[in-house]
């Protein structure tokens, strides 16, 4: 297997099976062996021993040679006694402490199993509401967001990653403004991403610089007006000073539900990728887009049989994880069972326009997203249609916005995830980010260990043109980035623009076509330089709610102390 250095220490650290006395008794090549063994156990349903055989070595081929990767809890989890392999799970926060302590009880087990959650406060009542069982005041949803931190501050994944929450609040509910500003001291609620659920009618109501109204989320009744305008302020400083809160456009998201029978999506997964129903959970997976480009320059420049072929197994190895995965609680089994939701997605995209030599911020990266994405989104519905065929739809799909004309075996089958530990293990740029910089430091949160990357294909580039010299090599890899490079050409300049050189706009550009394609949602994050005002970020969340995105997520460099990567790699 080619891993990088990165790989096999990320891999050896939090990834490899270990024994009683805590010693790694597995190699990489062994995990995956082990991964697709679990995984092509499920085969047995529908073909016999002989399925299981073939398909565990098909499952294997593509793995070890890093076609694609599933989400970390599958590779760390699968045939060993942690039987829990989905990264993605929404619970429901109802309006009552018994409901509220058995969500937090299955909190902590989803998190001791890998698993990341999230949940919508919006049914709790507001802060200082009365309680007529006992006659006490209520303390609101941001405090009970404090136990459900303090909860996963504790909980440490078996020794290997900390747990992660989305929490999100609407904009119509009481303590909205409590909320938005609930993480600006540093470190407070830290084991949470938060995003506030906004509507159409609210993104209408700033535009228009109406009022808007806070509702009781019990009786509906309007507790107070403000200004859309103001509560809009709050959040873009709020964004602005610390990264959070996000937005999640539920409008967007239900207009694209499948099972809009079942319920209305009010919350999605850590990282937004995923919108799902309460007790649903989702298992992804993410294809190496850097192994089917072909050498050519330009647009064309890709083995589209391959991967198809990869896209195919991929799917069905996610539609198996379904089948052997401990869903843990028979609410999740239920659900998951029913809709059977897979998210694949990619890895590599930087990397894939970098081999083919386009910039990220040029039309021919947005056309050749279009035409990547819409063959990706297709190969994955037919491969879906054709498991209906050979097992049957999901359960629900007479509920599903695919009856009666398509019968499908999943109820989703796209989602772009942030990589964030797999596009490690697989050495290649995370999901569709830019290269955040061509030399970087990356932190690990988990166990503090700090990585350090120098952009490969960088450093393939300048030695074939030449300029692999000191005097052009040392200023860039002190700083992490070519633009102020005067030795280097324009054209090579540009081609290595960073996250934090491209302009906003064009993250924007990229983030929307992918969601074109994209059933569920994309993560991703507007990396942007420590000087950005505010100004530009109003706009940006703007334009993500007019560009249809289902989620949006900001990030000024340095706005925190501590954040996970640093550009330069001070070498
Ligand atoms: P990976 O690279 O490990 O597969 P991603 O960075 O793509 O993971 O994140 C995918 C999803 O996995 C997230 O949206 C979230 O639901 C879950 N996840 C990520 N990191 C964590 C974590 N530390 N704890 C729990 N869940 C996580």
């Amino acid at each position: 297997m080619q891993l990088t250095e990165n790989a096999i220490r990320v891999l050896q650290q939090r990834y490899l099976a270990r024994n009683e006395k805590g010693l790694v008794m597995e190699t990489p090549v062994d995990m995956l062996l082990r991964v697709a063994k679990a995984v092509a156990g499920a085969e047995v349903h529908w073909g016999g021993e002989a399925a299981v055989i073939k398909w565990q070595e098909i499952f294997f081929d593509a793995l070890s040679q890093l076609h694609f990767l599933p989400n970390s809890p599958t590779l760390m989890n699968a045939g060993t006694p942690v039987g829990q392999l989905s990264a993605c799970f929404v619970l429901p926060v109802p309006d009552s402490i018994d409901g509220i302590f058995s969500t937090l009880r299955q909190t902590a087990l989803i998190q001791q199993s890998g698993g990341g959650t999230g949940f919508n406060f919006s049914h709790v009542r507001p802060e200082n509401d009365y309680v007529s069982s006992h006659g006490g005041i209520a303390s609101g949803p941001v405090s009970f967001m404090r136990i459900f931190n303090a909860a996963t501050e504790n909980i440490r994944q078996g020794g290997r990653r900390r747990g992660a929450n989305m929490g999100i609040l609407n904009v119509d509910h009481p303590d909205i403004q409590t909320f938005v500003s609930s993480k600006i001291t540093e470190g407070q609620l830290s084991g949470f991403n938060i995003s506030v659920g906004v509507t159409d009618e609210f993104m209408m109501a700033v535009e228009r610089n109406a009022a808007w109204q806070l509702k009781h989320p019990v009786t509906g009744k309007v507790v107070k007006a403000i200004s859309a305008q103001q509560l809009w302020d709050e959040i873009i400083y709020a964004a602005w000073s610390t990264g959070d809160p996000g937005l999640i456009f539920l409008d967007t998201i239900n207009s694209a539900n499948p099972t809009p029978g079942l319920g209305r999506i009010e919350a999605t997964n850590p990282c937004g990728e995923v919108p799902l129903l309460p007790y649903e959970a989702c298992n992804l997976a993410s294809v190496n887009l850097t192994r089917f480009v072909t050498g050519r320059k330009g647009g064309d420049g890709i083995d589209w049989d391959s991967l198809e072929k990869t896209i195919k197994v991929a799917t069905r190895f996610l539609d198996d994880v379904i089948e052997v995965s401990d869903h843990l609680f028979p609410e999740i089994t239920t659900m998951v069972k029913g809709n059977r939701k897979i998210g694949l997605g990619v890895m590599g995209w930087a990397d894939l326009l970098l081999m083919l030599e386009i910039p990220y911020d040029d039309d021919a990266a947005i056309t050749l997203a279009h035409k990547l994405m819409g063959f990706f989104q297709r190969v994955c519905y037919d491969t879906s249609a054709e498991l209906a065929a050979e097992r049957g739809t999901f359960p629900n799909w007479s509920q599903s916005i695919f009856h009666p004309g398509k019968p499908m075996r999943n109820a989703t089958m796209v989602s772009i995830a942030p990589t964030g530990s797999i596009s490690l293990i697989a050495g290649v740029s995370s999901s569709i980010e830019p290269l955040f910089a061509l030399a970087f430091r990356h932190r690990q949160v988990a166990d503090d260990m700090e990585l350090t990357s120098v952009n490969t294909h960088f450093l393939t580039y300048i030695e074939k043109h030449h300029l692999d010299i000191p005097e052009v090599i040392g200023p860039i890899l002190e700083s992490g980035v070519a633009g102020s490079s005067s030795v280097l050409p324009d054209e090579v300049r540009r081609l290595f623009k960073t996250a934090l050189e491209i302009d906003p706009a064009w993250h924007l550009k990229h983030q929307a076509v992918f969601q074109q394609y994209t059933d569920n949602a994309v993560s991703k994050t507007i990396n942007l330089p420590q000087g950005t005002s505010r100004e530009a970020i109003d706009d940006i969340y703007m334009n993500a709610w007019r560009s249809k995105l289902k989620g949006i997520t900001v990030f000024r460099y340095s706005s925190r102390q501590h954040h996970a990567l640093y550009t330069g790699a001070g070498l």
